[in-house]
């Protein structure tokens, strides 16, 4: 060999951006890429939204050809050739050209593994009756099942892709049932931020059913534990996805305590000719700096340039990952980044959480759309720990803030601090992120305490009271059950009404409750403060449990 071989196995996210940087960065090395499926660098993320007829081609999915990629890289791109096995001895590679029915060998002298992650297929009596969606091909099969304009379809698993498959076969018109086994949707929300995504989707026609799983799958319904039987003549699987290491064992390479490809800050596997990147391969987690599986696009993109870069001879940054995510549900943003609370108390650490529902601009400028935050702090260092969004409008950019905020390390009350663009079709004087770093800011010095949904029936256990400062007619509408009204503007003359030192304060969304837990603490009493007041209560299972009607 004369040339330096460069061999890639898997040409779409990770694959495609490390063979493109290598070529930009290397005229000289030849690049082969290996693609098992039919197609290169399509858009996976796009996939859902073609089977809605949201993308209306197909070919709108396919962002590159192995022609253009010859054309424009010089990159030897083979579709339809999958690689059996590794043998890094001879640093050689047996691939079955599966349009020719043959097997070959080929050497290589660096060796990128990209594979992905294949969806979790479970030991379900039928489970063949069910279609996965990871590539063209698999859409393809889904889409030929669209166009016969299936009466219903059940949606198995409300992760990312199960919510967006169910969203667009409900544009699609078909009668869609989302299965999900955990009591929520979309398991990086905490819970009462996930209740606000399953009642978008059942006011979209979704049907929901969660704590139940599959028993079996037949042509035509779907079983469940509970006994309950769906009509399904279209049934979709979409319970998670597990990193692909079939090929990195036949190499027999070290594979990590998640089960994915173990790899260093250079991405190299425990052979140094071999490296490995994207969904297949462990990451360092932002916040423990232990090792977790993350399965998005961005950083499959980022390892491919980075990787690239190594074997090129650059420096490189190397950079832990949080795993910030977005997703659109029908009329919603959910976004996502970090740890969510769940975590935080499995790992049992000292947190304090806050929840605000800001508009997305000035409430006086028409069209102002109210959303939910969620920002988690950690109590001791007071380093950001993670943050959830869902609203109709501006999630994102709070979330994208807050993400970068993690990385460069800010404490939370800095979030007070940032400069963020305004005027009042687009933000607020007083940012969304500015507030949560206001809000940070009181709650750890603790200028005013907060309280949170679930601790509400212990704290009145333990003699607090519960007062709601809304006015009259807000507490009219809709109490939260137990409490008692005292109006803001009345609470100077009325305090004494509570009867007791200790009081848990609640309004709508918490901003009038900070400032009356100021004054009741100034007044000698010792006041909290409901983080995120009635509407953080109302989308929590404590309401739920209470069977409260929203
Ligand atoms: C339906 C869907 C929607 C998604 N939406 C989003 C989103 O909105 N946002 C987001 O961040 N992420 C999303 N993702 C995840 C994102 O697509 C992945 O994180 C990203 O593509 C991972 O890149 P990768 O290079 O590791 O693997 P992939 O992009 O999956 O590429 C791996 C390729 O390797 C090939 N391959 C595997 N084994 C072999 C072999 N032995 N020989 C030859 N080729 C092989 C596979 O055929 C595959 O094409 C979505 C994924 C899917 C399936």
């Amino acid at each position: 060999m004369d040339k330096k071989r460069v061999v890639i196995i898997g040409g779409v996210a990770g694959g495609m951006s490390a063979a493109t940087r290598l070529r930009r960065l290397n005229e000289e090395f030849e690049i082969i890429v290996l693609e098992k499926s039919g197609h290169v660098s399509y858009a996976n993320c796009g996939l859902p939204y073609y089977l809605g007829g949201v993308i209306k081609h197909e070919s709108s999915l396919l962002l590159q050809t192995p022609q253009s990629l010859l054309q424009r890289f010089n990159l030897d791109v083979r579709v339809n050739n999958e690689v059996i096995s590794i043998d890094p001895q001879n640093k050689e590679l047996t691939i079955n050209d599966i349009n020719k029915n043959s097997l070959y060998q080929l050497t290589y002298d660096k060796l990128i593994l990209s594979p992905g992650a294949s969806p979790v297929i479970p030991s379900i009596k039928g489970v063949e009756n069910a279609f996965t969606l990871r590539n063209v091909e698999d859409v393809e099969k889904i889409f030929k099942e669209v166009t016969r304009k299936p009466n219903n379809a059940v949606v198995i698993g409300g992760g990312f892709i199960g919510v967006e498959v169910a969203e667009n076969f409900i544009h699609k018109n078909i009668s869609t049932t989302l299965i999900e086994a955990t009591p929520q949707v979309l398991a990086p929300l905490d819970p009462e931020m996930a209740s606000i995504v399953a009642d978008e989707m059942q006011q979209n026609g979704v049907k929901l059913i969660l704590q139940d799983s599959v028993i079996e799958i037949t042509k035509n319904e779907v079983i469940l534990k509970s006994g309950q039987r769906l009509d399904s003549e279209l049934t979709i699987l979409a319970i998670g996805v597990k990193p692909d290491i079939s090929l990195a064992q036949s190499a027999k390479l070290e594979i990590g305590t998640r089960n994915g490809i173990k790899v260093n800050e250079f991405f190299q596997t425990s052979d140094p000719d071999i490296f490995a990147i994207g969904d297949a391969v462990e990451k360092e987690d932002e916040i423990t700096k232990e090792s977790t599986l993350i399965p998005l696009a961005n950083i499959a993109n980022r390892q491919g340039r980075v990787v690239a870069d190594y074997i090129s001879g650059k420096n490189i940054r190397t950079a832990s990952n949080l795993g910030t995510a977005i997703v659109k549900v029908f009329n919603l943003m959910v976004a996502s980044t970090g740890w969510n609370e769940k975590r935080l108390i499995a790992a049992q650490r000292n947190y304090v959480a806050i929840h605000t529902h800001p508009n997305n601009h000035a409430g006086y400028y028409p069209g102002a759309k109210q959303m939910s935050l969620k920002l988690l702090v950690d109590k001791q260092t007071h380093e950001i720990l993670g943050a959830q969004g869902v609203g109709v409008d501006g999630v994102d950019k709070r979330i994208d803030v807050i993400a970068t905020a993690i990385k460069a390390k800010f404490k939370a009350y800095e979030l007070a601090d940032l400069e963020l663009s305004y005027a009042p079709p687009f933000g607020s004087a007083k940012d969304p992120v500015n507030m949560l770093g206001y809000i940070a800011e009181n709650a750890l010095n603790k200028t005013v305490e907060l309280a949170q949904w679930h601790e509400i029936e212990e704290l009145i256990k333990s003699g607090y009271v519960l007062v709601d400062v809304r006015t009259k007619e807000e507490y009219d509408q809709n109490d939260l059950p137990g409490s008692i009204n005292i109006p803001l503007d009345e609470l100077r003359q009325r305090h004494q009404e509570i009867g007791s030192k200790k009081v848990l304060i609640h309004c709508q969304v918490g901003l009038r409750g900070h400032t009356a837990s100021m004054l009741l603490n100034q007044l000698g009493y010792e006041a909290k403060n409901l983080s995120g007041g009635f509407l953080t209560w109302r989308n929590s299972p404590a309401a739920s449990k209470m069977s409260y009607q929203k």
